[in-house]
């Protein structure tokens, strides 16, 4: 069965869709209380279908292959690389991001050329490889690193290959429309799976042939031609090459409209329409802003990253840039974690008692709530106070102080819970809780319920140093 057989799109999927194909014995070997409860988990994607053993025997596996097929994504998920640092990319199950969290961030791979000096090459990886950045609790990272021949030598190829893989345990993706300059790279890393860049409607059966060969992803190109495209994958997939990515070509300034449209298109084409021969993960390549007659880097790395940006926000799977400036891969990596967080559910923190340096008896404690924007701003704005504190995080359910205190998920009861469970009268000579100032209006409540007394602090976390500087001698 396919998965988009119906005529208005793809059907949706139902918990009563999937409890049909189970045993229904509810012998809640799943952990689950009965079939029911597991067959809601799996349509919500919390619990994967291979943890209901019964499924697994040999007189389910009809109902096993119904239920795999069922469940396949819209866009199927492609691995990059193998162990540990493997990247898997696309895996959507749907167009929009409000309908259902979006799987697999796009990766972000950073480009070096087999005609730079290894000193470039080396620098260039370990910059790639170092990038972090913790937001809200998430380091933010770039995920591999693309090897373009612009020599179009096998030899000079197949080495900068060799030296890249000795130095980073990142994917790679091999990038030379030469079939032949390819599998020198191929010979370098042959059990490496990188992904390789690229059939066109020119060499596709030559770059199958390495596809195959060597187990590797490929990536089918027609710039500006979905239509191409299409007839490309075909044509692949008869070959029996599964393992694909789409680029659709990325063009800058004038042909960025081009580009948003192809982009969409293709993944409307597969999350609505239920083209399978386009239900393919999507590469975005705004490297391409390097090559317009620009003079200045600057101007060619802010082009990159606002086509990048769109990219992101516009259904790419994967992105090639050449740029590695904090100022560009900052915000994109930033804009990639918000859209790639479950709209469902607010991202919280663990709550408790956390220290700030090394709080002693006399120490003070500020609280605030779980939502971990908060958090972390808040933290970290104590920290950067010089002051050893105690920090008493309150579960709000994941909202922020204002809106936590306004829709009764912070409350005086929870903040009096919280300093009760948290064994601060043992860890404190005083009784001084310090709250922010957007938690004021419950301040008297919270004085009542737990005999503390309460300070109102700064309604910004940016107030926190001064305050403390104030009012904590
Ligand atoms: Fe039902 Fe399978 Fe869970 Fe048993 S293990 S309760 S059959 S879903």
């Amino acid at each position: 069965m396919s998965r988009k057989e119906t005529k208005g799109g793809i059907k949706q999927l139902s918990p009563i869709d999937v409890y049909m194909l189970l045993p229904k014995t509810n012998c809640k070997e799943c952990g689950e209380d009965n079939c029911m409860a597991f067959a809601t988990k799996v349509v919500n994607r919390e619990i994967s279908i291979d943890q209901c053993s019964p499924l697994l025997t040999k007189e389910n596996e009809k109902n096993y292959n119904k239920l795999k097929e069922m469940l396949k994504p819209a866009v199927k998920e492609v691995t990059i690389g193998v162990g540990d640092s493997a990247v898997n990319v696309g895996g959507k199950l749907v167009m929009y991001r409000h309908e259902f969290t979006y799987t697999n961030p796009t990766a972000i791979a950073i480009d070096v050329s087999d005609e730079m000096s290894d000193d470039e090459v080396l620098a260039k990886v370990k910059k790639t490889q170092d990038f972090t950045y913790l937001y809200i609790g998430n380091n933010l990272n770039l995920q591999m690193i693309a090897i373009r021949s612009t020599s179009n030598d096998t030899e000079k190829f197949k080495r900068t290959v060799k030296k890249v893989a000795e130095n980073t345990k990142l994917p790679i993706i091999l990038c030379s429309l030469d079939s032949a300059v390819l599998e020198s790279g191929l010979m370098a890393i042959p059990k490496a799976r990188p992904l390789i860049h690229a059939a066109t409607q020119d060499n596709w059966k030559e770059m199958a042939e390495l596809a195959l060969m060597y187990n590797c992803p490929l990536v089918v190109s027609a710039p500006n031609d979905i239509s191409l495209l299409r007839t490309l994958v075909k044509t692949l997939n008869a070959y029996g090459v599964e393992d694909l990515i789409l680029d659709p070509g990325t063009f800058t300034s004038s042909g960025l409209g081009d580009t948003i449209n192809n982009f969409t298109m293709i993944r409307r084409a597969a999350c609505i329409m239920g083209d399978e021969l386009l239900g393919y993960p999507i590469m975005g390549t705004p490297i391409v802003a390097w090559t317009e007659s620009t003079n200045s880097q600057t101007v060619n790395a802010w082009k990159e990253a606002y086509v990048a940006s769109m990219l992101v926000t516009r259904y790419a799977d994967l992105l090639v840039m050449h740029g590695t400036e904090g100022w560009a891969l900052l915000p994109l990596t930033v804009l990639r974690q918000n859209i790639y967080t479950d709209p469902r559910k607010p991202v919280a923190v663990e709550a408790g008692l956390r220290t700030i340096g090394t709080p002693d008896e006399n120490s003070p404690v500020l609280m605030t709530s779980n939502f971990a924007l908060t958090y972390y701003t808040v933290a970290q704005d104590i920290e950067s106070s010089g002051t050893n504190a105690y920090l008493l995080v309150v579960d709000s359910e994941g909202t922020a102080i204002d809106s936590g205190v306004a829709g009764r998920k912070l409350t005086a009861e929870t903040v009096s819970d919280a300093i009760k469970e948290s064994n601060l009268d043992k860890k404190v000579k005083h009784r001084k809780l310090i709250i922010p100032g957007k938690a004021a209006r419950i301040s008297g409540e919270i004085e009542e319920l737990s005999n503390w007394q309460v300070l109102v602090g700064t309604r910004d976390s940016s107030g926190i140093p001064k305050f403390l500087q104030d009012n904590w001698k």
